[in-house]
């Protein structure tokens, strides 16, 4: 075992980030360790994170990790954690490169693994012309003509994300997928054209969405797809045996501890409502709850 460390951030996106800037100012020992590929690494630009609206991803984690070097006692590596065993105050964590280090408690800001839907084209254009939030993208594309592809698993309740779409788009919205009646009569009555037929693929020209074919070898022109496809826990936080709901990680809400004393959570694996600014304010969150227990620690200590 070569160090102790107050704290160990896992994940370094804007909520492992923010966190170790709270801690970091708290002057905790925090080590924050990041496996490096993010959940956007498709995305050419960051939206919708005010004063930073427009930025790419990379810079951004570029200026946290800059302004976190003032902390001496912040430390980052670029490691992925393959095991955290032990218990609060006394936790054994094993990075990727090889060696263990101890932590009193530990963070998880993981993010959440995004699918690939098994259609042709989707993988090469998620991120480009295949988005899930359009407060992230619709403004710029807000002229170009949408299609919301849904997954069966949310069938009944494609209504209010397609109207919410609808709303960010000058041109009339397509949704593709098999609805219930209930959810079709909602739809004509917004004027939000409905296509049943399964999609084959998804046809692109220069990199870009130019049209869906369906299986009956109709194509239907469209330049922006948004998507829900599932999405699943990294392993590291999968082989931690942690209460989940629907997939994400459950957290106290005022804490953000979750059901195994001293580790806590933020950011996208604990919500489904993600974005940049929300994981960076629920790190926040966890750092200044993290804090407040590891000073309790020491009162009691006394
Ligand atoms: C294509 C796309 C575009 C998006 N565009 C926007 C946008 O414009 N604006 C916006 O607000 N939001 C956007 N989002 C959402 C935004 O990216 C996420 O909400 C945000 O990144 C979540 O931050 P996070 O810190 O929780 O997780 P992440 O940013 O996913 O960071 C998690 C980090 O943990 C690391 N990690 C995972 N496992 C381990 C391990 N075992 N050991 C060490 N490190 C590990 C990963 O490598 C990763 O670096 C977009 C998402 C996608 C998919």
């Amino acid at each position: 075992m070569s160090c102790t460390y107050d704290v160990v951030i896992i994940g370094g996106g804007p909520s492992g980030l923010s966190a170790a800037l709270a801690l970091g100012r708290g002057r905790k020992r925090v080590l924050l360790c990041d496996a490096g590929p993010r959940r956007n690494a498709a995305a050419i630009h960051m939206q919708n994170f005010v004063t930073r609206d427009g930025t790419p991803p990379d810079e951004f984690r570029q200026i946290a990790r800059g302004q976190l070097a003032s902390y001496a006692n912040v430390t980052i590596r670029d490691t992925g954690v393959s095991t955290v065993s032990g218990e609060r105050n006394a936790f054994s964590v094993q990075l990727s490169v090889g060696d263990e280090v101890r932590a009193r408690r530990i963070l998880l800001a993981t993010g959440m693994v995004d699918e690939m839907l098994p259609i042709e084209g989707f993988r090469e254009l998620w991120g480009r012309s295949i988005f899930q939030c359009p407060y992230c993208h619709g403004w710029e594309i807000q002229d170009k003509r949408w299609g919301y592809l849904v997954q069966p698993e949310n069938a009944a309740h494609a209504a209010p994300f397609s109207l919410l779409a609808s709303g960010f788009t000058t041109r009339r919205l397509t949704v593709f997928g098999d609805l219930p009646r209930d959810v079709r009569a909602q739809l004509h009555a917004a004027d939000i054209a409905i296509v049943a037929t399964p999609v084959r693929r998804l046809r692109s020209h220069d990199g870009q969405l130019a049209a869906v074919e369906l299986t009956n070898g109709t194509e239907n022109p469209c330049e922006a797809l948004f998507v829900h496809p599932p999405q699943h826990q990294v392993a590291l936080v999968q082989s931690l045996g942690l209460a989940v709901e629907d997939g994400y990680l459950k957290v106290d809400p005022m804490t953000r501890e979750t059901s195994r004393r001293g580790i806590y959570a933020s950011g996208d694996l604990t919500t489904r409502m993600q974005s940049a600014i929300i994981a960076a304010a629920s790190g926040m969150q966890a750092a200044a709850a993290i804090n407040m227990e590891l000073s309790a620690d020491l009162m009691s200590a006394m």
